[in-house]
């Protein structure tokens, strides 16, 4: 190395220092503003993070099916960060606590306080007989009670597919996990944790963890008691719990699918690949860590694609097509073992940290099993959604930008393509400054210093500045001099580089929509069977290609491509739902039965929102309302806040 470089390197690794000062360094570390202190380092939680830490918790609880209650008792095994503090603030949502204790200290006091703003529950702060003394270890016991958590669905049995048992599943990202027990619920905190879990004789259970033991309950007659260990840390809102008639069935060596029994051989045949997405993500990131790979196949009100809790990553029965070509999920959520799950975001305004790489993980296992055209298309039809998403929030909102601000809110309210597409955008882009393979080289690394940690921006930034110095000397400083960060990170609206993902399958796709427009229903294109040859993400371009066209389309063109092509009859939702919103926003009735059903089918927000939001823009609110009351006992809470927004 010579003397020339060493400068360089001084100069940026001074650079990098002061990033690292700017993070840090808050006026203040904590706000009172909402009436509720809620730390800097995560603005959506009212823990105090900067004093104590969790290290494990272990739940102790019995699931209600009856009263639709978690009960049990909470205990946190925590390490002082610092001394002083004179009480333990802890997230909660509609819990009621019973009691608190701590291991030395005894039985506690404990009030409850409500921030101005109620979004993501109140705070739980518990006083201490002794200040807290930093690196000593502290158990707190939480005896505890919640019925309807807003986490929590609770099926009865005619709510499920085999109509035998109740089923409950849970959904804690972003910031439902304290809706289930007492935590410090944020993703700055990670933790190991351990579960003793009391069900009903036959109901099965499965949790974010591996089951040790199931033995019957000493003294409740035909209930058992499962246990769980998961000794890798994770963040609160990948704890998870899934039970019912539910069973597994293994698929590959290390992979396995769980559901209901009705439908569980269809869903291992579509999911037969499993073992190699596992291997193609394996082979370009770092060894998988958490053993067996496990996939449930949830009822159909899951108000997602999929959820990548850790050994059982949850995911809607809308991605069973029945040809595969709904998978893509689970691509997704696999590439989630390793960001996201084994690195992950710092708190809820570094999103793209987990989703905006995991996207471009799991396109680069398209690259490699599907080729070139495969990327480019998803990439394509990915940059489409974003576009759908900033155009909705306006290009100068906060949500636009991959560092939106969420202190006070849901957010929820920030989760979109953005963090997605814009994140995958802005790898992408540094993939096309620094090359390929430097790039996977980067990542590994990446994975390797970070893993089991929470970082945000300003760390990634900091070892891309570090490796590119260490690795390739003689350009980093051009490079970097090249990469406008704050534009990408802080920016709102268009990426501050657009980057070409089309490929000729594009025009020809678009030229069909076109050919059927200028048309205009007096006869089909002459190639219209084009349209049944190419691939689903192809199928959806034709859709958008409509959609972004709507004052060149009536209803005599719908008509036309709907007896060419049967969409409003179809059975792949995501036809269904693209389908749906052009033909809502033309005017078309003739589908509106279809479309009344499809809404009571499924509870993926993704595939819904867009429909309702169609109805209420065309002056049908009222039979938006009608179609979310017939149906909102069926939807998720979630879901049920989401669509509200939306019909009211
Ligand atoms: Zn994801």
């Amino acid at each position: 190395m010579n003397l020339k470089y060493k400068a360089i390197i001084l100069l940026l690794a001074g650079l990098a220092a002061s990033f690292v000062l700017i993070n840090s360094i808050h006026k203040k570390e904590y706000d009172d503003s909402l009436g509720v202190r809620v730390p800097y380092v995560d603005q959506t939680s009212y823990s105090n993070l900067l004093e104590i830490k969790t290290t494990h918790f272990h739940l102790d609880i019995q699931l209600d099916f009856s009263l639709n209650q978690i009960n049990g008792t909470q205990t946190l095994f925590m390490t002082a960060t610092r001394s002083g503090a004179s009480h333990l603030d802890l997230d909660i949502d509609g819990i009621q606590v019973q009691q608190v204790r701590e291991e030395s200290q005894g039985e506690l006091k404990f009030v409850v306080n409500y921030p101005k703003e109620v979004v993501t529950g109140e705070q739980l702060s518990i006083s201490l007989k002794e200040p807290l003394i930093k690196g000593k270890q502290y158990i707190f016991y939480i005896d505890y009670s919640v019925q309807n958590s807003s986490a929590s669905s609770w099926l009865t049995p005619q709510q499920t597919a085999s109509k035998i048992l109740p089923y409950l599943f849970t959904q804690c990202e972003s910031t439902y996990c304290r809706s289930l027990a007492p935590f410090q619920d944020s993703p700055y905190i990670k933790s190991t944790y351990s579960a003793n879990v009391t069900v009903q004789d036959p109901i099965n259970i499965f949790l974010s963890a591996n089951l040790t033991s199931k033995i019957p309950h000493p003294t409740l007659k035909d209930y058992s008691i499962y246990s769980f260990r998961m000794d890798i840390p994770i963040p609160s809102y990948l704890f998870t719990i899934v039970a019912g008639n539910v069973v597994l069935q293994m698929i590959g060596e290390r992979t396995g699918v769980i559901s209901e029994p009705t439908h569980i051989q269809a869903y291992a045949n579509e999911l037969s690949d499993l073992e190699l997405y596992l291997q193609t993500l394996e082979n370009y990131t770092i060894p998988y860590t958490w053993g067996n790979y496990q996939i449930v196949i949830l009822p159909p009100s899951f108000p997602f694609g999929g959820m990548e809790n850790p050994l059982v990553t949850f995911a809607s029965p809308s991605i069973i097509v029945g040809d595969k070509s709904g998978v893509q999920v689970a691509i997704h959520e696999i590439a989630h073992s390793w960001f996201g799950n084994l690195v992950t975001l710092l708190n809820w305004r570094n999103v793209w940290i987990n989703e905006g790489l995991t996207v471009y993980l799991e396109r680069q296992a398209n690259l490699i099993l599907g080729g070139e055209d495969n990327y480019l298309i998803d990439s394509y039809v990915g940059n489409n959604t974003l576009m759908d998403d900033m155009n909705g929030y306006g290009l100068n909102s906060n949500y636009t930008s991959l560092h939106p601000f969420v202190k006070g809110t849901n957010p929820d309210d920030s989760f979109s393509n953005v963090p997605y597409e814009k994140g995958f955008q802005f790898v992408a882009y540094l993939e096309t400054v620094v090359g390929k393979e430097f790039l996977q080289g980067f990542l590994r690394s990446y994975l390797q210093k970070f893993k089991y940690q929470s970082i945000d921006h300003v760390t990634f930034r900091e070892f891309f500045t570090e490796y590119l110095i260490l690795n390739n000397p003689r350009k980093a400083s051009k490079i970097l001099t090249q990469i406008n960060w704050d534009a990408w990170i802080n920016g709102v609206g268009l990426p501050p580089v657009i980057l070409n993902f089309t490929t000729p399958i594009v025009p020809e796709t678009q030229q069909l929509a076109k050919d059927y427009i200028s048309l205009n229903g007096t006869a089909s294109p002459s190639n219209y069977d084009f349209f049944n040859q190419i691939t689903l993400n192809a199928k959806t371009i034709f859709l958008q290609y409509l959609f972004d066209n709507l004052s060149s389309v009536n209803t005599a063109i719908i008509q036309r491509i709907d007896q060419d092509y049967q969409l409003s009859n179809s059975t792949n939702m995501e036809l269904q739902w693209r389908w749906y919103r052009v033909t809502i926003k033309v005017g078309y009735n003739a589908n509106i039965e279809q479309i009344h059903s499809f809404l009571g089918s499924i509870g993926r927000l993704k595939m819904i929102s867009p429909v309702y939001q169609a109805l209420v823009e065309t002056n049908q609110k009222a039979l938006a309302q009608q179609y979310f009351n017939e149906y909102q006992n069926f939807y998720h809470p979630i879901a049920v806040i989401a669509i509200k927004k939306i019909v009211q």
